[in-house]
Parts: structure tokens; C-alpha cells; sequence
């Protein structure tokens, strides 16, 4: 052929009739045929695993050994093979925590990003933490009025040694008290003025100490340490950055700011990451905060899974169309109940509850009081809690057990980060509510994002990853999908097109990746973008086989390999391979017989008539993403459900 390709020679696996084929390098190739005529045992038991098998190989005998090792297909001879990627419709096994955002590794960039640009907001008064700096100190003083004189101060307790265990013994305090702390104090100051500290402040007087002997004070509570004393005015800033600078460096981090004059300003300023008008602290955004695979960062309540094993509302109420009178409390229609559901109507009496509406029908409120129950009334919570005393006895615990199930965990409610994680966020929004968008909507959240021209700096590449790897899931049409769906809840084809996304997301090249049915599950227009990503793999360096029996991914193909003539021991062998124009014009492929239109599934030509009134009824169904939607299917007959993938 010309080019550089994988050549394969006597291929014996399984039904596989000793063939020779090629696989032309940087080429989409589709193996094709009737089902059963040996495409897997071709694309995965032979290239894939002998693919698999030299990479094995060429690792090192250490490396090795924590490896499945693997035999050699049954083949004489296969060259040229490079790393494969099998891309299967089955998941691989994983984490129950996994999800769309970490299999894409999309969750790991947006780490990254709310650790490095995220802003963290106070959970009490809502205004921004920040850390000042001594740059950030001095911009906020010089917008002083100009001739404005002021003190740079630190604390005079700040690094004095807290009274030592002995001391603070009421023994101790009894007996002499005063001299202890004198000494503790006289030490401290001592240090402070071999430090070369010898000015302090106390109540607006400075007070200069030239001797120890001099000391005039008994306790350091509200005496403070001067650094500087200085005038507002732009020239000064340099000194100013300086002094504060000292001030972080002797007073552990804390510096005060006192104006001198009419209407005294006193600020206070910290290295620390806290709120300063809340005296709360936050810990810095790191990646490890949020990522609910870490204990550091996982609510402990849950220990990120989001749900807790607890009493389940849905289960206590399953009808909500009955009344209370009707027993929507299901279990308190068991007869060893019925005392509890006789005071529930009393209640109710009292506090004015309708009993014989449905309990969907209730307001809020008094759903509410039914459930969380009051003074008077225990509700189901109290119900339920009572019986959790009472866990003792066997038949409490079987019967507790009928009412609990997976519901969403109290403390992340459901976000599954420790609460620290959630007061962080970036464009407005925290981790997990950008996680709770679709796709579709994330990456135009990103489009329109506005950070700082210092943010941006720092999380330009980041940012390019993210919109790169949104780029892509948007291009294999999984744009409805949210970040944070569980990856064991998506269907086959849904999670071969993530794990597609995310391979193209690396932009990984010089690798063979091989691919069944991928088109399976798909519309017309999700096959169309499904070839593009294809071509775009192959385009980057890559070699893609695709098993397949779709007419569009076979004209698509750059070279095609036709299996067959039949199923199991009649099949095994190539009936063509070649490009597609060679395929169509082939006299023995029936594929290309159907390619050429030769050969089709006929149409009926009487079609079943739905006999009137013989249907399944579909009334408001609104699983999923269902808008509420009315659907007869006829029965007796061969219906079918169409859509673009997602579309319910
Ligand atoms: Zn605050
Ligand atoms: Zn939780």
C-alpha cells in the first residue's frame, strides 16, 4: 500500500481463518460484517491485545509484575503495532463516588482553578476573606486624608508565652499570683527591647521605656508595640510597606493601624486568611479542598458520597394522594401504631390541618409541623427518633428498616465538600453548583466568565483545559449531561463517548484506538458529530479501527475491512478490504451490496393498523427530564421511540 500500516498475518483467533489484513497508520479503518463473522475476535482479541501485550512488554520486569500478564493472540505475525486504547461500551469498573466531572477529569482542572482563583466568601456576613498583604495595607492607609498622622503597631501580647500550667492552678493563684505573671511580663517586654522595641502605646499616650526597671506595666492587654510613627502622603509608601512589613515579621502576623487626632481610626489588619469584622478564619482554597475523594475535603457527615442512610420521606409517605384520615402516614396504619395516628388527627383538630385532603394538597407549612412535628406532637422526625431508642428489640429494627433509604445528606446537602469548600467561589459560583450545570450550559458559563487581569494570568491555561475539554463532551453530543451525574448510572453508549471525550481531551498521540459500535444508541445527528471526533483523533496522529455496521461510518472510513461470508464457522474470513468506492463496486461484500443500495431492509408494504382503544396509556410522565408528557403506545404492535440522544 505505500503507507506505513499494521500488518497482520494469519489471524487465527477464534473463528478466524488464518487472514492477512492491514491497518493503515493515521487512517480511520471500519471492520465490518454480519454479526458473528469475527469482527471482535479481529479488532480486540487480536490487534487491541496484541497492542496491550507489547506495551507490557516493554515495560520493566518491575513494573511488570503488577500486571495482568497477557498471551499472545493466536497470529503469526503482527507489525508495526503502537499503544492501543480500547474504547468498550461496557464501563470500566470504578469508584461509587465517581462521576462525569472526575472520569473526564474535568473535576481535577476545576480543583485547580477554585484553589488558585476562587474567592472565598464569609459563610456569616457574606463579604469577601481576604489575606492582606503589606502592599494591600498601604493602599488602604494612604487613602487617608493627605497630613494625616498615624502609628503602625503591633500588639505587645503577640508571641508572649500563655501562663504556664502550674501558675494558672488555683493553688497557685491563690497564693501569688501577681509576682508570676509580673515575671512573665517583664521577660516578655526584656525580649521586646533587645528586639530594639522600646516605644509602646497604651490609650492614645506613647510611653518610652528606656529601663526594665521602669516598667509601668502589670498587664500587656491593651499596650501595643510602635514600629513607626508617620504622615499620610504618597512619598511615604515605600517606609510604610517596610514597617509593615517588620510588623508581620515581630507581632506573628497581626499589625494595627491607630490614627492620631479627632475622630481616632483603628484598624486592624492579619496575615491570617480570615473575616476580619467576623473575626472568622478560612482555610486557603487548595486543590485537596475540593475534592470530595480526600478526607480533607469530603463532608465528614456523608464522607462525599452525598447521601446518608436515613429515614426516607418518600418511603413513610409513599401515597401522597391519600388523606391523613386515609393513613398517607403509612406506618401508622399498623395496628400497633393507630395511638399515634389517633393523636395526629387530634393534633390536626387543634391546629387547624384539613385530614381528609390529600396530604399532597397541604400547604408547606403544615406539611411541615406533620413531619418535623411541635410542642404538642412529635411529628414523624419525633416518631422515628423514638423508635431509634427502642432499637433493642428486634422487631423495631426490622420494622425501622422498611423506612430508611438513601436521602440527601444533611450537612453538604448533597454537594458532598465540607462546608469550608462551599464559601469559595469562582464567576459567582461555587464548585458544586458549576458541577450541577449541563455540559451545555458550563461551557458557556466559561465563555462568558470575567476574571481579573491577575487571575487570568494565573489560570489562563487552566481555563483553555476546561473550555477545551467542555469543547469536546459538547462535541460527541453529551451537552445534556450534568458534571456532577454518577458515572454508574450512564448508559453504555453514553459512557464510551465520555471516554472518547476524554482520550481527545488529552490530546494523546501515535496511539491505536479501537472502538465497538460506537454509534449504537445514537441519532442521525449525534453520528454525524460521533465520525467528526473520529476524523479529528485520526487527524491529530492517531490510528482509529472502529467496529461497525452503520452506512455512514462506513463511507467515512478510509479504508474498509469486510468480514464474513456468514456467522461463526461460516464467517472468519475477508471477504474485501479496500477503501469505500472499491467496497461499493465489490461484486461479493453484501455490504457493499447494501451500500450500493442493491440490496435493503424492505418497508412493509401494508403496515399494522393500532386497533382503537388497544393501548398503553401514558399519563404525565415526568421521570427524568419528561416535561409532563401524554403517550398512548398501540399494543400488537412494533412501535418505535426516536430522538436525539438525551432527549428522554
Ligand atoms: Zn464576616
Ligand atoms: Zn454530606
Amino acid at each position: 500500500m505505500g503507507e506505513k500500516a499494521i500488518v497482520i498475518r494469519g489471524a487465527r483467533v477464534h473463528n478466524l481463518k488464518s487472514i492477512d489484513v492491514e491497518i493503515p497508520l493515521h487512517r480511520l479503518t471500519v471492520i465490518t460484517g454480519v454479526s458473528g463473522s469475527g469482527k471482535s475476535s479481529l479488532a480486540f482479541d487480536t490487534i487491541y491485545a496484541e497492542g496491550q501485550r507489547q506495551y507490557v512488554e516493554s515495560l520493566s520486569a518491575y513494573a511488570r509484575q503488577f500486571l495482568e500478564r497477557m498471551n499472545k493472540p493466536d497470529v503469526d505475525e503482527i507489525q508495526g503495532i503502537c499503544p492501543a486504547i480500547a474504547i468498550q461500551q461496557k464501563s470500566p469498573a470504578r469508584n461509587p463516588r465517581s462521576t462525569v466531572a472526575t472520569q473526564t477529569e474535568l473535576y481535577d482542572f476545576l480543583r485547580l482553578l477554585f484553589a488558585r482563583v476562587g474567592t472565598t466568601f464569609c459563610r456569616q456576613c457574606g463579604q469577601e476573606v481576604t489575606r492582606d498583604t503589606p502592599e494591600s495595607i498601604a493602599d488602604r492607609v494612604l487613602t487617608l486624608p493627605e497630613g494625616t498622622r498615624f502609628y503602625v503597631l503591633f500588639p505587645a501580647t503577640a508571641g508572649l508565652p500563655s501562663p504556664s500550667e502550674r501558675s494558672s492552678s488555683r493553688w497557685n493563684r491563690r497564693t501569688k499570683p501577681s509576682n508570676e505573671e509580673r515575671t512573665r511580663v517583664r521577660a516578655h517586654l526584656m525580649s521586646l527591647m533587645q528586639r530594639g522595641f522600646t516605644r509602646f502605646y497604651r490609650q492614645g499616650q506613647v510611653v518610652e521605656l528606656d529601663s526594665i526597671d521602669a516598667n509601668p506595666f502589670e498587664k500587656l492587654d491593651d499596650v501595643y508595640v510602635v514600629v513607626d510613627r508617620l504622615v499620610a502622603r504618597a512619598d511615604v509608601r515605600s517606609r510604610l510597606v517596610d514597617s509593615l512589613e517588620l510588623s508581620y515579621r515581630e507581632g506573628y502576623g497581626t499589625v494595627e493601624i491607630h490614627t492620631v487626632g479627632n475622630g481616632q481610626q483603628r484598624w486592624r489588619f492579619s496575615e491570617g486568611f480570615e473575616c476580619k469584622p467576623c473575626g472568622l478564619t478560612y482555610p486557603k482554597p487548595e486543590p485537596r479542598l475540593f475534592s470530595f475523594n480526600s478526607a480533607y475535603g469530603a463532608c465528614p457527615t456523608c464522607q462525599g458520597f452525598g447521601n446518608i442512610i436515613a429515614v426516607d420521606l418518600d418511603l413513610v409517605i409513599p401515597n401522597k394522594a391519600l388523606s391523613l384520615e386515609e393513613g398517607a402516614i403509612e406506618p401508622w396504619t399498623k395496628p400497633q401504631f393507630d395511638w399515634i395516628q389517633e393523636e395526629l388527627l387530634e393534633f390536626c383538630q387543634h391546629a387547624g390541618i384539613p385530614t381528609d385532603v390529600p396530604f399532597a394538597e397541604l400547604t408547606g407549612e403544615q406539611q411541615r409541623l406533620i413531619i418535623n412535628g411541635s410542642e404538642d406532637f412529635p411529628g414523624v422526625r419525633g416518631f422515628f427518633d423514638w423508635l431509634e431508642t427502642k432499637k433493642y428489640k428486634v422487631h423495631v429494627r426490622v420494622f425501622l428498616s422498611k423506612y430508611r433509604g438513601y436521602s440527601t445528606c444533611p450537612t453538604c446537602h448533597g454537594t458532598r465538600l465540607r462546608s469550608e469548600a462551599l464559601n469559595v467561589r469562582v464567576g459567582g459560583k461555587t464548585l458544586p453548583e458549576i458541577c450541577a450545570m449541563s455540559i451545555g450550559q458550563c461551557a458557556q458559563f466559561f465563555r462568558q466568565l470575567t476574571l481579573s487581569a491577575e487571575q487570568r494570568a494565573i489560570a489562563e491555561r487552566l481555563l483553555g483545559e476546561i473550555q477545551h475539554r467542555l469543547d469536546v463532551l459538547v462535541d460527541v453530543g453529551l451537552d445534556y449531561l450534568t458534571l456532577d451525574r454518577l458515572a454508574s448510572t450512564l448508559s453504555g453508549g453514553e459512557a464510551q463517548r465520555i471516554q472518547l471525550a476524554t482520550n481527545l481531551g488529552a490530546s494523546l498521540v501515535g496511539t491505536l484506538y479501537v472502538l465497538d459500535e460506537p454509534s449504537i444508541g445514537l441519532h442521525p445527528r449525534d453520528n454525524h458529530r460521533l465520525i467528526h471526533i473520529l476524523k479529528q483523533l485520526r487527524d491529530i496522529g492517531n490510528t482509529v479501527v472502529v467496529v461497525e455496521h452503520d452506512a455512514d461510518m462506513i463511507r467515512a472510513a478510509d479504508r474498509i475491512i469486510d468480514l464474513g461470508p456468514g456467522a461463526g464457522e461460516a464467517g472468519g474470513q475477508v471477504v474485501f478490504q479496500g477503501s469505500v468506492d472499491e467496497l461499493e463496486r465489490d461484486p461479493q461484500s453484501l455490504t457493499g451490496k447494501y451500500l450500493r443500495g442493491e440490496l435493503r431492509i424492505p418497508l412493509p408494504r401494508e403496515r399494522r393498523r393500532p386497533r382503537r382503544g388497544l393501548a398503553l396509556k401514558i399519563k404525565g410522565a415526568r421521570a427524568h427530564n419528561l416535561k409532563n408528557i401524554d403517550v398512548n403506545i398501540p399494543l400488537r404492535c412494533f412501535v418505535c421511540i426516536t430522538g436525539v440522544s438525551g432527549s428522554g
